[in-house]
């Protein structure tokens, strides 16, 4: 009965409650705001409130992208707003550090508001602030993480550190309502590449990793090297559409000991290699040849060892994360490769797959869910593994 009273009350007092923006809410400090959050949240189960709907602010910032969302109940995406510095790094041919922790710091209020006022939403009305700690670039996450402290602190909600690559596991959680752990899953980003088992949300047992480039990062190399430029794996997948995937014949690298882990380095250095010697005959370089055939011995490699470890560990479930998995080839070759060994396919939509705080969001709220809450002291810590906290 003493619930059903409080509950009114709050319901009352949220009718009644006025949106406060970000930058009040940091100006007025905590306890300040004009009904604290610990008293009018209703989705609150810490305070002894009923359980009801939890919505997730989301910050990103770990690397050249400033991003927020808001997520109800990790899966339903209420705003995604992604502001990417792409244009100004590609003045220099890659991600300059310095410029992007500057970049965000100017941008991240703004793009907080803007993800807030896309979802009809108040700072108030959050159950809890995520972002990302890590990994990523030092300068790069602590102002994300700054960020979310500040908010958290002068709105009294409960602050949620995600690991980016969980987040960019979870991605597939936002379109697939029906998918749930265990599954396979690959991720390929442009510092990652692990082929993992996701035993729950947040578990994770690694079968393989690269031993040298991130998939995403032969990608980019493998452009600069042609004169595609930065960002390079759409440049790479675009030239490839017009391109022979058998023309060049690129080796797949085995890796001795273990048969999940990848190796891109010798792939790299063989198309480095052929760009030099036709440099040398003067011979003319057929770009989205080399494009196609690159980007093929990559996709083979990535979609044979996720194929081989769900068929041996007894996965009918495989699921692709990272930017990479945007790749349109590896979309296609996976979406085959599991037709036919009987898996269902799972992959987010490119812009779920490239860095975004959605699926921070997502992944934020298996961790709210399980009682993951970050202190005042909550770090950035550039070189997170998958799997640590
Ligand atoms: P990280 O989280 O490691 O910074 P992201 O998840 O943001 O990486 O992914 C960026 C990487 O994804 C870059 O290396 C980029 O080249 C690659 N990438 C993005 N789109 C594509 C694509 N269509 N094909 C291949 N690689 C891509
Ligand atoms: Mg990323």
């Amino acid at each position: 009965m003493q619930t059903e009273e409080k509950r009114e009350s709050i319901e009352e007092k949220k009718e009644e409650r006025m949106e406060m923006p970000v930058s009040e809410a940091l100006e007025q400090g905590p306890g300040k705001a004009p009904v604290s959050g610990a008293e009018i949240s209703v989705h609150d189960t810490e305070n002894g409130h009923p359980s009801e709907d939890v919505y997730i602010l989301a910050i990103e910032s770990s690397c050249d992208e400033t991003a927020a969302s808001v997520v109800k109940n990790g899966r339903t995406v209420l705003s995604n707003i992604i502001s990417s510095q792409i244009d100004l790094h590609t003045l220099f041919g890659g991600v300059v550090p310095e410029i992007a922790s500057r970049k965000h710091i100017e941008k991240i209020n703004q793009v907080i508001e803007e993800a807030l006022t896309e979802a009809h939403m108040s700072l108030e009305e959050m159950t809890a602030i995520a972002v990302t700690y890590g990994p990523g670039l030092v300068g790069a996450l602590l102002v994300g993480v700054a960020e979310a402290k500040a908010l958290a602190y002068a709105a009294k909600k409960p602050l949620v550190g995600v690991h980016h690559i969980e987040g960019h596991v979870s991605a597939n959680f936002i379109e697939n309502p029906d998918l749930e752990p265990p599954f396979m899953c690959l991720i390929v980003s442009g510092g990652h590449t692990h082929l993992v088992i996701v035993k729950d949300y947040g578990e994770f047992e690694i079968l393989g990793r690269t031993r040298d480039d991130a998939a995403g990062e032969a990608f980019d190399k493998v452009a600069r090297a042609v004169g595609l430029g930065y960002p390079g794996g759409p440049k790479v997948d675009k030239a490839a559409k017009e391109g022979n995937p058998h023309a060049i014949e690129f080796p797949r690298a085995k890796v001795g000991d273990n048969p999940y882990d990848f190796s891109f380095s010798g792939l790299k250095s063989a198309v480095l290699n052929y760009i030099n010697h036709a440099k040398m005959m003067c011979e003319e370089i057929n770009v989205p040849d080399l494009a196609a055939s690159f980007q093929n011995a990559v996709v083979e490699v990535l979609v044979s060892r996720t194929i081989e470890a769900a068929k041996q560990h007894g996965y009918k479930r495989v699921a692709i994360a990272g930017g990479v998995a945007s790749n349109s080839a590896l979309r296609a070759g996976m979406e085959k490769a599991c037709k036919e060994a009987g898996i269902q396919f799972f992959h987010p939509s490119p812009i779920f797959c490239t860095d975004n705080a959605a699926m921070i969001g997502a992944a934020a709220y298996y961790e709210y869910k399980k009682g993951a809450r970050a202190g005042w002291d909550l770090n950035a810590v550039p070189n997170l593994k998958l799997g640590e906290r």
